[in-house]
């Protein structure tokens, strides 16, 4: 049997190198394209050598989601099974500062790739969506059928590409959409050879900590201690990445199914996590002392959020499996080996270099 080829878009970020690395090791041929935006080449030369003997299959194509030439080009030459879109700007902030410029990313980079993929008959799409999606929630846990509400233009564009893939099968119901909200991911692989590297100030709680924890940052700021939860701070879904990825692998294989049209799943463990808690968990893990100041609770924070994961274990077939030590533990060895990143003195950078290669 031919290896299968997956494009990956955005495959060089946090979610997308713990992927492409799962895809590589499961067999499947990936190619992936990136602008580079918010992510190093090194990851994908790091993800590479994780691979092993499976590192042939892996080629990287610096482009922009939106160089519709570039992407026809690409499609004219592989043949695809499936596209997992991972590529999008993701800082809630930013997005509020700079709307025109998430919606252009954002948009117009999703629907630049369904055209392209329509024109080429590639019709297999699984979606990064988001639990950003729920709002603040009124009940938790979060189900696939909550109601939806988007608290900024971040999670407005989740949304509308939630509703224009909708429309997109209703017209032609040959596509195939797994549409995949994720919880909170953190952590990295065991290796600790890939992991986190978010350029500028992160807006994440688990990038904040390992700042913190490394000394590029003095102090965590803690957004509010007077919720209503277990100790008054925000509570969250946090998943391991490789749980996530993992939940692509069974995503993939589930648009096998003919019986799959549009289907919308939540990834996260269904469990809850506080502030606070994960500070504890984190210097238990790191043996360091995080800072903390409390300051009021940041706008649009929502008080608790997590998963209902039923239906990803009963349809994926796929469930959670790492625990939050686990989560702090693999964290840590990510920073601790790599404090500055990719970029750190100590990384093996000398070959980066900004092309294309497979
Ligand atoms: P990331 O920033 O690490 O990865 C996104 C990648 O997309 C980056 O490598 C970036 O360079 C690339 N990119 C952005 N715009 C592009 C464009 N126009 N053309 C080509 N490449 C482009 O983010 P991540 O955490 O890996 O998130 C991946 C996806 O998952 C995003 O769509 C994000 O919104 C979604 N998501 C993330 C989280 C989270 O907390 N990390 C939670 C829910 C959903
Ligand atoms: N948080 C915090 N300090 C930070 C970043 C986040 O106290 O520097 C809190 C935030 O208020 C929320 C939780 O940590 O209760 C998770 O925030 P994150 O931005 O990681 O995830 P999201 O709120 O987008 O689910």
């Amino acid at each position: 049997m031919a290896t299968k080829a997956i494009l990956v878009t955005g495959g060089a970020g946090y979610i997308g190198s713990h992927t492409v690395l799962q895809l590589l090791v499961s067999g499947f041929k990936t190619v992936v394209i990136d602008n580079l935006n918010n992510s190093s080449e090194i990851a994908m030369r790091r993800v590479k050598e994780l691979a092993g003997e499976f590192g042939n299959n892996l080629s990287f194509h610096k482009v922009d989601l939106r160089d519709k030439p570039a992407l026809m080009q690409i499609f004219d030459t592989t043949m695809f099974e499936a596209v997992i879109h991972f590529s999008g700007l993701k800082a809630v902030g930013e997005s509020v500062q700079k709307p025109l410029l998430y919606y252009n990313n954002n948009l117009i980079g999703t629907i630049t790739l369904l055209e392209v993929m329509a024109a080429h008959g590639c019709k297999n799409l699984v979606f990064s969506s988001s639990a950003t999606v729920y709002g603040w929630p009124k009940e938790v846990p979060c189900t696939e059928e909550s109601p939806l509400s988007a608290l900024n233009p971040y999670g407005r564009t989740k949304l509308f590409i939630e509703e224009i893939c909708r429309d997109i099968y209703r017209a032609d119901p040959e596509w195939k959409m797994i549409l995949l909200r994720y919880f909170n991911p953190i952590g990295a692989h065991p290796s600790g050879y890939i992991g986190e590297d978010p350029h500028g100030v992160p807006n994440n709680l688990m990038p904040f900590i390992q700042q913190v924890a490394v000394g590029k940052r003095p102090v965590l700021t803690v957004f509010g201690n007077d919720y209503n939860t277990v100790d008054g701070t925000g509570v969250r879904d946090y998943i391991h990445v490789v749980d996530l990825a993992e939940g692509h692998i069974a995503a993939l294989h589930k648009l096998e199914d003919s019986k799959i049209g549009y289907e919308v799943f939540n990834l996260g463990t269904g469990k809850g996590t506080s502030v606070f808690q994960m500070v504890a968990a984190f210097e238990k893990a790191s043996g360091k002392k995080i800072p903390l100041v409390i300051a009021d609770r940041r706008p649009g924070d929502a008080e608790i959020v997590y998963a209902s994961t039923e239906k990803a274990e009963r349809e994926l077939n796929w469930k959670a499996k790492y625990s939050i030590d686990d989560m702090c533990r693999d964290q840590w060895n990510w920073v601790s080996k790599n404090p500055y990143g990719y970029e750190s003195p100590e990384s093996n950078n000398n070959n980066a270099d900004n092309g294309c290669y497979t």
